[in-house]
């Protein structure tokens, strides 16, 4: 009988199957238990992996993974297994378990090592593995380099809009990036709402409210809305290499950007008129989402404050028949912040689409769009920007030779910064969208206004006209559309 030694090591067995063999777990589960058993040791824990299933990564989800956040957690110090070659389904798993990393003790049964009494056998493996990491460390960044020369991003997750490609799928351009359609619709729409002047919060609020979900399934907010904006790789551009987990969209020169070797999303033109546009803007500047038509934008007809939407109460009267009130309802409504009034919001809301819709259907609506006097030539505004960018550059060594006086160079620097903001702020003029030119396409206006975006009705409706609500009789309830004519007024913009 063997006696159990309080000093005894804590053991941890590993087993493995593997493709290649018949010996299954269940015999080395039991040679291992015997060994211990005969060393009168104690098993603190058995852990096994089958290689045979579909999954062969060494991923957080496996039991040798389990056994070493174990071991860091001091539950066990030895581990036994039937042969070395159980430890190391890659060499490199050997690593994981011997200094300078870890030092478990390791017992190999059939090959009789024991790391307490020799580790010659265990060191020549750690050697051996430690020269496959460097071969393909090294192996890896010729690959890099490669990768990037023929215009392929790096592999990780795409960004929103695009789907990976798997490597055995890839066609003979060896394409990483395949676009998502539904999710590459959401990446030009916020584009094209950022463009035609919605705020961060509202290009949010509106996806969220259509349903619409980030890569990771989340809600979208100003943060990830204003990471679409900033981010390169929708105009097909490939940013230099950045230190790994330190990606920042911001400090990307786009500029030193490489052509990408997939589709784009979204025209060159329209990164940089968003960027240009938020990189003068502080981050946390996203706007305010608004829930409501007219919040924020229709004026109190006595004080022409912007009126705020509240969340009205119905009190209703004790009914004639059957006796008791009808419950309390809470509806939308708008109010005055000095408190003019506070009204049904609903019916203005319809009250103001219809008239919107109305006038949208009219012949002359494209008179409506705003005229682009002089065409804005994009191609020319980016020459330019680089010739600045080349004198800039240029200074740099005229000042490293004592040609010019730091002084001098930083006149100079100052004016081409100067320049350089004119003409970003022209590329973005020259790309904006205006809210009102895709309805030269539109054909059933009510159906089109429906389907906008709270953003896109919210722009035209301010583009369109002012509304002013006109404060009714106390407990006076506006319920149709003729009521609401006379309540409310309009002043055209445009006409
Ligand atoms: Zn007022």
């Amino acid at each position: 009988m063997s006696h159990t030694n309080l000093r005894a090591p804590r053991v941890a067995i590993y087993a493995r199957q593997s493709v290649d063999e018949d010996q299954g777990i269940v015999q080395q589960l039991e040679d291992c238990r015997a060994e211990v058993h005969r060393r009168g040791w104690h098993v603190v824990a058995e852990h096994q992996d089958n290689d045979t299933s579909a999954s062969k990564e060494r991923g957080p989800k496996t039991a040798w993974s389990a056994m070493l956040k174990s071991f860091d957690a001091g539950e066990f110090d030895t581990i036994i297994v039937t042969e070395t070659s159980r430890i190391t389904r890659s060499l490199i798993d050997v690593l994981d378990i011997r200094p300078p990393r870890r030092d478990i003790r390791v017992v190999v049964i059939r090959e009789g090592i024991d790391t307490e009494r020799d580790d010659f056998m265990l060191k020549q493996l750690v050697l051996l593995a430690e020269r496959e990491v460097r071969i393909k460390t090294e192996r890896a960044a010729r690959y890099a380099v490669g990768r990037r020369l023929a215009g392929h991003p790096t592999p990780g997750m795409p960004p929103h809009g695009y789907n990976w490609v798997p490597s055995i799928e890839r066609d003979s351009a060896g394409t990483r990036y395949r676009i998502d359609a539904a999710d590459a619709e959401d990446v030009r729409r916020i584009f094209r709402e950022f463009l035609a002047g919605a705020p961060l919060a509202q290009i949010a609020r509106d996806l969220n409210d259509a349903g619409r979900f980030t890569r990771r399934n989340v809600r979208w907010g100003s943060t990830t809305v204003r990471r679409v904006l900033m981010n390169p790789l929708y105009a097909a551009l490939l940013p230099p290499a950045q230190p790994t987990g330190e990606f920042d969209s911001t400090a990307i020169d786009l500029n030193a950007c490489t052509p990408g070797a997939w589709d784009p999303i979204i025209l060159r033109d329209q990164l940089v008129a968003s960027r240009g546009r938020l990189l003068g803007v502080r981050a946390n500047h996203s706007g305010t989402a608004r829930k409501w038509l007219l919040s924020g934008l229709a004026v109190c007809a006595v004080c022409s404050h912007p009126v705020r939407s509240a969340s009205g109460e119905t009190h209703p009267t004790a009914r004639k028949v059957g006796g008791g009130a009808a419950p309390s309802r809470r509806y939308h409504a708008y109010r005055c912040p000095n408190g003019h009034f506070m009204r049904n919001g609903d019916i203005i809301d319809q009250y103001i689409s219809n008239i919107c819709i109305a006038r949208l259907s009219q012949e002359d609506v494209m008179d409506l769009v705003a005229p682009r006097s002089d065409p804005i030539d994009v191609g020319v505004l980016n020459s330019a920007r680089e010739a600045l960018k080349g004198r800039r550059q240029s200074i740099a060594s005229f000042v490293a030779r004592g040609l010019m006086t730091d002084l001098e160079a930083d006149q100079s620097l100052v004016e081409i910064s100067t320049e350089l903001q004119g003409i970003s702020d022209q590329i973005a003029l020259a790309v904006r969208e205006d809210p009102f030119a895709e309805l030269a396409v539109v054909d059933d206006v009510e159906s089109w206004w429906k389907s906008a975006t709270l953003a896109r009705r919210r722009l035209l409706v301010d583009a369109l006209m002012v509304v002013r609500i006109r404060p009714v009789g106390h407990g006076r309830r506006v319920t149709t559309l003729e009521a609401a004519a006379t309540t409310v007024a309009i002043e055209w913009r445009r006409d």
